[in-house]
């Protein structure tokens, strides 16, 4: 960032569509993360939101830069929520891995610092998971974002309120812990269960239940947005479309469903009651990790 305090971005980008201006009267009092599912620059994100129905404030690229694409003022379409979209300022993050997703140090110090930045600038208080940083499955069905929600969360939230005390008390900063190696990918066959629902749990599942396997659920309409859930796109975990997954009706046909393809709360419950665990209608990692556990014993 070239100015912090302000939240001045190091490159301003400005979408010139795909974005809704003003925030309908709403009050920002959260920060939404996310992760491009892939390594953009900020051109890239630019390129990709001028084109598709999706965009976010911020994105951080793998060296640490941070671009403002949509400004503060305006509503972005990140979080496939009209409402959270509204009161939140959504943040995009370079992936350097993808299998297993992981960010990069640069990236995570940056991230942090920017959420501490907006949890300052916007009165929201010191940041913390759950209370005024959310991640995005937290709104949708989504894996997003990925290892910021998972491995890599602690060391981020750390981070985050280290770089607040410091704006906002000038406590020092503490040197950054340097992030250790990402872990092997299993090849023993077997899925990982690490509550990330990404392509190789999908094309398990698809295996398990005789769809095509390619490792997307295509065709999710979340109502109000026009958005749906493929992890597998390269580029953003948000676009639009619509025509429901083969996977998710031969599910809702095994679970007594009604059949329209789609991954919303009603088949979330009920996958969520056949696995055993809270039903809260969020395809989140607790629920994912019941499903990896069961696909491990080759069934569903
Ligand atoms: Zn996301």
């Amino acid at each position: 960032m070239k100015d912090w305090d302000n939240l001045i971005a190091d490159e301003n980008l400005i979408l010139t569509k795909h974005y809704t201006p003003g925030r309908n009267g709403r009050r920002i009092d959260k920060v939404v993360l996310h992760h491009n599912g892939g390594n953009l620059s900020i051109r890239g994100c630019y390129d990709t939101w001028q084109t598709r129905q999706a965009s976010a404030h911020y994105q951080v690229d793998a060296n640490g830069r941070i671009g403002q694409l949509v400004h503060d003022r305006d509503t972005a379409w990140h979080a496939a929520n009209g409402e959270a979209n509204r009161t939140s300022i959504g943040i995009e993050h370079a992936d350097i891995s993808t299998s297993p997703w992981r960010i990069s140090d640069a990236t995570l110090d940056n991230g942090a610092h920017l959420v501490a930045a907006i949890c300052k600038v916007y009165g929201l208080g010191r940041p913390q998971w759950g209370v005024n940083v959310f991640p995005h499955f937290h709104y949708t069905s989504t894996e997003c974002p990925a290892s910021i929600a998972g491995d890599q969360r602690d060391a981020y939230m750390t981070r985050a309120q280290q770089w607040y005390d410091s704006m906002v008390n000038g406590a020092d900063v503490p040197a950054q812990v340097p992030q250790a190696a990402p872990a092997a990918p299993q090849d023993d066959g077997r899925l990982a269960v690490d509550g990330s629902c990404g392509p190789a749990t999908i094309r398990r599942w698809q295996q398990v239940m005789g769809t095509t396997v390619d490792g997307v659920i295509s065709g999710q309409v979340v109502p109000n947005q026009r958005t749906y859930w493929r992890p597998a796109l390269p580029t953003s975990c948000v676009t639009y479309g619509g025509y429901g997954s083969d996977l998710i009706r031969r599910v809702q046909a095994q679970l007594g469903q009604g059949q329209d393809g789609l991954l919303g709360p009603g088949t979330i419950r009920a996958i969520q009651a056949h696995l055993g665990v809270a039903q809260d209608a969020s395809f989140g990692p607790a629920t994912v990790r019941a499903l990896q556990t069961r696909l491990n014993e080759n069934r569903f």
